[in-house]
């Protein structure tokens, strides 16, 4: 019903009610059934819009909701910085080149390659923590082929005796810090990563030694299972040099991240580092620090002294020269670009945490120095083990 129609039954009632009474019913029945098709109408934009919602990844505030065809998920600002990348996993020679390849093209001039056992390259349940020192040896062999490239962080399994006389054998052949997965909530197919306390005895000699050489340590700690555990390591070894991965664990909320506020105040060489592994990690990763970006981009900016890069892959053969140099690059964005098109989901611009250059800078390369040791030539301690 319009203006007109309306004006006429006002004016039809005024003079002759009976009519007026007829043109009030029918304006009446139109008024409903026009209320009828807005609410199916409503409904059907709402639907589209959970529709394109869906697409870029379910209500996710972590992407813009206008599209951006101009952006390519393989656009890059030019490198400035040498990198430092902290956290990576390979398990061949040929893995090892590939990444050398990513590295040159990205300027990543260092990284630092974390054993693993023979579950975290299948993660097939058929395997346990098992084969982590053919792992350590081929790390050793790829750090001593390149060392101006590699850094070598070998693991051991908790469990077996005399890890104190192992970790400085591989030291002495020029390991330069340890992985720890002792703290990782999950598992492989065959038992637990969390085998023991983080602050059981039989670990504490490998703590006092890595303290006492200031030898870095990157430890998977999940700080919401067992922080009263590692806080018990740190409050023994206060000085311990250790990096807690991926912000303390994949799913980064406000209370996680205060919770690594309050250990950095507390603990002047814990550090962590802003990977997330996983393909299904890196996503939700990303979008929920994106979500939040001005908390997150706060919690980064005033940290950045203690926050390293790194993205954690896990380079076995079906990892392709492609996927390494998108996963590395999509991290490059996510801090660097204010939006940026993430190879996982192009759709959508997601946002990115666009970073000062000062925190860039620290997290790119000082950082990593600090926990590495590394002098102003890029050279690491020369750790000769004489006890
Ligand atoms: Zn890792």
């Amino acid at each position: 019903m319009n203006w007109i129609q309306l004006f006429g039954l006002f004016y039809t009632f005024g003079t002759n009610q009976r009519l007026g009474m007829k043109y009030l019913l029918i304006g009446v029945l139109c008024l409903g059934i026009a209320s009828c098709n807005s609410v199916s109408e409503k409904k059907k934009a709402k639907d589209e819009v959970a529709k394109v919602n869906k697409n870029r990844g379910e209500y996710n505030l972590a992407y813009r909701n206008i599209k951006n065809p101009d952006l390519k998920s393989t656009d890059l600002s030019p490198r400035t910085y040498s990198i430092i990348d902290v956290h990576e996993h390979l398990q061949t020679v040929e893995d090892a080149k590939r990444l050398l390849k990513a590295m040159d093209k990205l300027n990543i001039t260092r990284c630092c390659l974390m054993a693993s056992s023979y579950y975290t390259f299948t993660l097939n349940d058929k395997y346990g923590f098992e084969r982590f020192k053919e792992n350590n040896e081929l790390l050793l062999q790829s750090r001593n082929s390149y060392p101006d490239r590699f850094s070598a962080f070998i693991t051991i399994d908790p469990e077996d005796k005399d890890n104190l006389i192992l970790v400085k054998d591989y030291v002495s052949r020029g390991a330069d810090g340890i992985k720890l997965y002792l703290g990782h909530g999950a598992g492989t197919g065959k038992g637990p990563f969390h085998s023991m306390p983080l602050d059981d005895p039989r670990m504490l000699s490998i703590y006092e030694w890595a303290e006492k050489t200031q030898l870095p340590i990157l430890f998977h700690v999940n700080l919401i299972k067992y922080y009263d555990e590692f806080i018990r390591v740190m409050d023994s070894y206060p000085l311990l040099k250790v990096c807690i991965p991926h912000f303390g664990l994949h799913k980064n909320t406000e209370k996680r991240l205060s919770r690594l506020a309050s250990i950095f105040t507390r603990y002047p060489n814990v550090y962590t580092d802003i990977s997330f592994g996983h393909e299904d990690f890196h996503i939700e990763g990303f979008e929920t620090l994106s979500k939040w970006r001005t908390r997150s981009k706060e919690f980064v900016e005033k940290h950045a002294d203690r926050i390293m890069f790194g993205t954690d892959m896990v380079l076995e053969k079906t990892k392709t020269i492609e996927y390494i140099e998108n996963t590395l690059r999509s991290y490059m964005q996510w801090i660097e670009d204010k939006e940026f098109c993430f190879f996982y989901k192009p759709d959508y611009p997601m946002w990115g945490l666009s970073l000062s250059e000062e925190s860039l800078r620290k997290i790119y390369q000082e950082t990593a120095k600090k926990f590495l040791s590394m002098d102003d030539f890029g050279m690491l301690p020369d750790r000769i083990v004489r006890d």
